[in-house]
């Protein structure tokens, strides 16, 4: 989206505050809670409303690290940065527990299962993988447990599966209402929310920071970029370092029966898909299949993944075949060059900040990330991989 002249009503109304996050995703509300946790005044602004992006449109899945598996990551960028992606976002899920989900209060306002969740191989290579990182994963202390091909048959009457890796801590969750409760927490804490804001310009000035949207204009002493996917679309800086790419999802009636024990992530993790307790079955990927068709920005569904997806799903849950679906709908995520996400500052406006390149695992990594954030803003903190700087030194 762009606003014209004719939109532009910024000069009505002048916002002053101390920080403005722009995007009220995972991230940007993440941002605001931590922000005012810490008795900042800050204003957070989306073009839509709260959870518009591909925090609303996700499958919600809390997994650690990467799309990529730990052993593919360890021989990639090595053993002791697997170690700390896989322990950033086992700290980020330790987080959201202690501030957002509680004891258990939330679960069934945030549809949050707490069951596990199961890297299931389809390939005798995917499988060999999925072997050779739980081996790593339980040296480095990340408890997982074998799952063999009897016991996934059992569970799902089907023949789909070679094996799998649970992770018992894994959850999933309603994205959606996880991102509004961590908006209304913010809120409580004193975060003033502006939906149906669309920012159009950034001006610096010596004291401080313009944050010029459709509907007012905000002051502040920094803005925060949430933007993820829709980075380059803010500031050209952004462009070459993250890339929309779309995900397709779809929803059934619900199941009278629980059909699904746990969080699957299966493929490579290009296969997705749990079942609400209320017994609706979420699942969705199959971008590999038409990958180029699936970059960009259009949110629209398309006949051919949404059959691949449904097609798979039935072979793999026998239980779903005949079943209705009732949703299907598609989100923009933003990928990085190496999977992961990255934190930076707008060149010569340090007032400006950025975390951006979930690579669609925004909710493994949103919440922690969007602390560090806060922390380098505020205090200066070293953000250490999370830095922007890592991805032109890898030419990603
Ligand atoms: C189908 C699908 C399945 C997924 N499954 C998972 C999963 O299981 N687990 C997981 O961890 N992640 C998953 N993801 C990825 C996850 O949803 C994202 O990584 C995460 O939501 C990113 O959050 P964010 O807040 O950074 O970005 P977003 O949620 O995209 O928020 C960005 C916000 O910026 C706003 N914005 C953009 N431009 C402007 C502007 N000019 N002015 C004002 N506001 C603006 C947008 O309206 C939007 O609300 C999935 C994504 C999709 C699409």
């Amino acid at each position: 989206m762009t606003v014209s002249l004719w939109q532009d009503r910024s000069s009505e109304v002048t916002h002053r505050t101390d920080f403005v996050v722009i995007g009220a995703g995972i991230s940007g509300a993440s941002a605001a809670y931590w922000l005012a946790s810490r008795g900042e005044k800050v204003a957070l602004v989306d073009a839509g409303p709260v959870a518009a992006g591909a925090s609303g449109k996700s499958a919600g899945m809390l997994l650690l690290g990467t799309a990529d598996p730990y052993s593919r990551v360890v021989d990639l960028y090595g053993r002791d940065r697997a170690r700390d992606v896989w322990s950033f976002t086992a700290e980020c899920r330790a987080l959201l527990t202690e501030h957002v989900f509680g004891a258990g209060e939330n679960d069934a306002d945030l549809r949050l299962v707490r069951t596990g969740t199961v890297s299931a191989a389809v390939s005798e290579h995917e499988l060999s993988e999925i072997r050779r990182s739980g081996e790593l994963l339980v040296a480095d202390g990340f408890a997982h447990e074998d799952l063999d091909a009897a016991t996934l048959k059992a569970a799902f009457h089907g023949d789909a599966f070679l094996g799998g890796l649970r992770d018992p801590a894994g959850m999933t969750v309603d994205p959606a209402r996880l991102t509004r409760r961590v908006v209304g927490l913010a809120k409580d804490r004193g975060a003033e929310v502006f939906e149906n804001h669309e920012l159009f310009r950034i001006e610096e000035h010596e004291d401080g920071v313009v944050a010029l949207t459709s509907r007012g204009r905000f002051e502040a002493e920094m803005i925060l970029l949430c933007t993820n996917a829709y980075s380059p679309l803010v500031h050209p800086h952004l462009e070459g370092k993250v890339y929309p790419a779309r995900g397709q999802m779809l929803a059934t009636e619900p199941l009278p029966e629980r059909v699904i024990p746990w969080g699957i992530y299966c493929d490579f993790g290009y296969e997705y898909f749990w079942q609400l307790d209320s017994g609706e079955v979420v699942a969705g990927g199959w971008r590999q299949h038409s990958a180029d068709a699936e970059k960009g920005y259009s949110d629209e569904t398309t006949p051919g993944i949404q059959e691949g997806v449904w097609e798979f799903m039935q072979r793999a849950v026998p239980a779903l075949q005949g079943k209705r679906v009732t949703h299907r709908w598609a989100g923009v995520m933003g990928f990085s060059g190496d999977g992961l996400p990255f934190i930076g500052d707008l060149p010569s406006k340090p007032r400006v900040k950025y975390l951006a390149g979930h690579t669609g695992h925004g909710f493994g990594f949103g919440f922690l990330a969007a602390k560090k954030l806060v922390d380098l803003a505020l205090e200066g903190d070293p953000i250490g991989w999370l830095g922007a700087g890592r991805l032109t030194l890898q030419g990603a």
